[in-house]
């Protein structure tokens, strides 16, 4: 069994190396904002609770995140593990989740904030196989391996970025230190090219699973 979470700036890559590491591990592949919206989606116990959030512009609470991903994590029914991404996003969450047994956090660690803005203005996104390109690589827009028609995130703009990053150096990268207080930080240079960086990931997560599991 093989438990990891993955974390890091916006534009760090998270969604296309999870993507990527989930197959080659066989991990089930846990999006946190996704599996909410399906949550609120298929009218879910969980899911009513959660709209009464959202609906009204407020953040779900922690535990109740947490329990969603709970939910997703006890049924690997044809997986080998998990790959959570992007949980836990402050302290809050990282308490409610004080129980789990987590193998690895996966940090994708960028120092130069403007690579990040250039990605994330430059990011499409499948809507169909999730499968994250960019305006440079699929001018087209269209998805290289499922044929579907490439969108740009609605919150990919630069104040959102910028806020998003004010975020991320606030509420997660406290989570990040806890974690690497524990031992369990695979920390990782995310501002090489995308293959160095995946061969990074895997080549670490090889030595993590022997040392560890
Ligand atoms: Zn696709």
């Amino acid at each position: 069994m093989i438990r990891l979470i993955i974390l890091g700036a916006p534009g760090s890559g998270k969604g296309t190396h999870t993507y990527r590491i989930a197959e080659k591990y066989n991990l089930k592949h846990i999006v946190v904002g996704d599996v909410v919206k399906q949550e609120i989606r298929d009218k879910t116990e969980l899911g009513k609770i959660m709209y009464d959030y959202t609906s009204v512009g407020k953040f779900v609470p922690s535990d109740i995140v947490v329990d969603v991903l709970e939910k997703q994590a006890k049924d690997l029914k044809g997986f080998d593990g998990f790959i959570i991404d992007t949980a836990p996003i402050n302290m809050e969450q990282k308490e409610a989740m004080k129980d789990w047994v987590i193998d690895g956090v996966i940090w994708l660690k960028i120092k130069n904030y403007d690579i990040l803005r250039e990605r994330i203005l430059d990011r499409l996104i499948c809507p169909k196989c999730r499968m994250v390109t960019s305006k440079t690589i699929s001018p087209d827009r269209i998805c290289p391996y499922c044929g579907a028609v490439l969108e740009q995130r609605y919150d990919d703009n630069l104040e959102t970025v910028n806020k998003r990053i004010v975020q991320y150096e606030e509420k997660t990268l406290p989570v990040i230190k806890s974690y690497q207080r524990e031992g369990k930080v695979i920390e990782i240079d995310a501002e090489q090219s995308k293959e160095k960086v995946y061969a990074e990931i895997c080549d670490k997560i090889d030595k993590f699973l022997k040392k560890t599991i």
